[in-house]
């Protein structure tokens, strides 16, 4: 058979036997964003271009390169996300949700779009979580939302990673690092590629987030922004990192990390891992103090962070950390015959309204092929219901662990029966393990 298409390059599917891996992963997220007073924003999946011009900044290589871009049928420019934080702060502004009070705190758990190579760890569709928070000056929110996604990492069990951080300063005191960045790259100006020599005038930091290797290598000697900024931005990276040493938390200083995006001010920070090959950087992000009066709103010292997910999902394999897989059946009824289909039918409906997992036969097989069914699916549970146990209402409930059978009736009775075999089995399970730890 030929497929009339293919999914588009640089896009993945998650398939049903693995989208456990991505609801772990992200049910971790949600719990942690809970932990840490976050609470969920959705934004669409498009906006006006202009949106992430201003934000993004249109000397970075998203706006420049790598947004998906289209006119609407109405003569509207609008561009799918590149990332979670514009569209969270647009929404923020437009339906003022300031007047209930600072700090706001969301989370989000979305896809981007990105027109970049496709490679291991880099996608053209791919899915952050992100954390925002708004209207908090205090070093304190670096060092909150830095803790926060570290304890993602920890409650999955991921190690190996480092965290780095670096100062980046504010409007008072870039002018004259991009002053001294300017004169170094002008001097070099010979090995820089076209794009960069277009940042020159207009933004020569980016220069330093380029991955092009000349460019790489001319920015290794450049002037080191640390050097640049101003004491109330050193107070308040000093104020981040007497925070980090209090939760223990090791960090490295990098004063090469710039970030990819332009609205960042004072602290940027990313979590890197040699685990994943070139793509390392699983999470980063920083401080905006002004992308919300870019936006034209009025000055709200905000910061966040985007960790990409399938990055994430790269490091558990590499890591070998084994996500636990759903349970998949409690229970298997076969029935035998059209009136014990019936009564199959309801018993499977009745223990599902009680949100445990139950299955029958609706592809067709015999009772034999039926029971391998039951096993191969790890039913833990299983029942067979025919004329004879019609008649005398009452059937065996297989354990299927233990092979063990208890007789259980088939009216109203049977969901006591059930659940109390249930529950004991679950019992002596956790008993056995308890054992096992003394
Ligand atoms: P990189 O330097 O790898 O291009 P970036 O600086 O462009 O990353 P951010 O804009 O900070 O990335 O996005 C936050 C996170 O989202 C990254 O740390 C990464 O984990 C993930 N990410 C970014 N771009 C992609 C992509 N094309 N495919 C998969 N994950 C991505
Ligand atoms: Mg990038």
């Amino acid at each position: 058979m030929k497929l009339i298409t293919n999914g588009i390059k640089g896009t993945e599917d998650v398939l049903p036997g693995e989208s456990y891996k991505w609801q772990f992963v992200e049910d971790i997220m949600r719990k942690q964003s809970q932990a840490y007073g976050f609470k969920e924003i959705r934004t669409p999946v498009f906006e006006h271009t202009e949106l992430f011009n201003r934000s993004v900044g249109d000397t970075t290589d998203v706006v420049q390169k790598e947004m998906y871009t289209f006119e609407t049928k109405g003569g509207e420019s609008v561009t799918l996300r590149p990332e979670g934080t514009a569209g969270a702060a647009r929404a923020v502004l437009e339906h003022g949700v300031y007047n209930e009070g600072y700090p706001i705190k969301a989370y989000y758990l979305t896809s981007c779009y990105r027109y970049e190579k496709p490679q291991k760890g880099r996608q053209r569709e791919f899915h952050q979580f992100g954390m925002e928070v708004y209207g908090a000056p205090s070093y304190f929110a670096d060092a909150e939302v830095i803790c926060a996604a570290n304890s993602i990492f920890d409650r999955l069990g991921v190690t190996n990673l480092s965290l780095e951080i670096n100062s980046i300063g504010c409007n008072n005191c870039r002018p004259n690092y991009h002053k001294a960045l300017k004169e170094y790259f002008t001097e070099h100006k010979d090995k820089l590629c076209e794009t960069c020599l277009s940042r020159l005038d207009r933004n020569p930091m980016r220069i330093l987030d380029c991955k092009n290797p000349d460019c790489a290598e001319v920015a290794k000697n450049a002037p080191v922004v640390l050097d640049f900024i101003c004491d109330e931005c050193k107070t308040h990276f000093d104020g981040v990192k007497s925070c980090l040493d209090a939760a223990k938390l090791h960090y490295k200083i990098n004063p090469k990390i710039v970030r990819g995006l332009d609205y960042y001010t004072r602290t940027v920070f990313e979590f890197v891992s040699n685990d994943i090959g070139a793509q390392g950087t699983v999470c980063g992000g920083g401080r905006y103090d002004g992308l919300i009066e870019e936006l034209g709103g009025q000055h709200t010292p905000s910061l966040g962070f985007g960790m990409g997910i399938e990055r994430l999902l790269l490091l558990l394999e590499s890591q070998k950390i084994e996500i636990p897989k759903p349970p998949v059946c409690d229970l298997y009824v076969i029935g035998i015959g059209e009136a014990a289909k019936i009564k199959a039918f309801n018993i499977i409906e009745g223990v599902r309204s009680s949100s445990l997992i139950a299955e029958g036969d609706i592809v067709g097989r015999g009772i034999k092929a039926q029971m391998k069914y039951a096993d191969k699916i790890k039913a833990r549970f299983s029942m067979v219901i025919g004329d004879t146990e019609l008649e005398e209402n009452k059937a065996k409930l297989r354990n299927m662990e233990t092979h063990t059978e208890k007789e259980v009736p088939l009216d109203e009775g049977f969901f006591n029966a059930f659940f109390s075999e249930y529950v004991d089995s679950n019992n002596s399970k956790l008993l056995d393990q308890l054992n096992a730890m003394q």
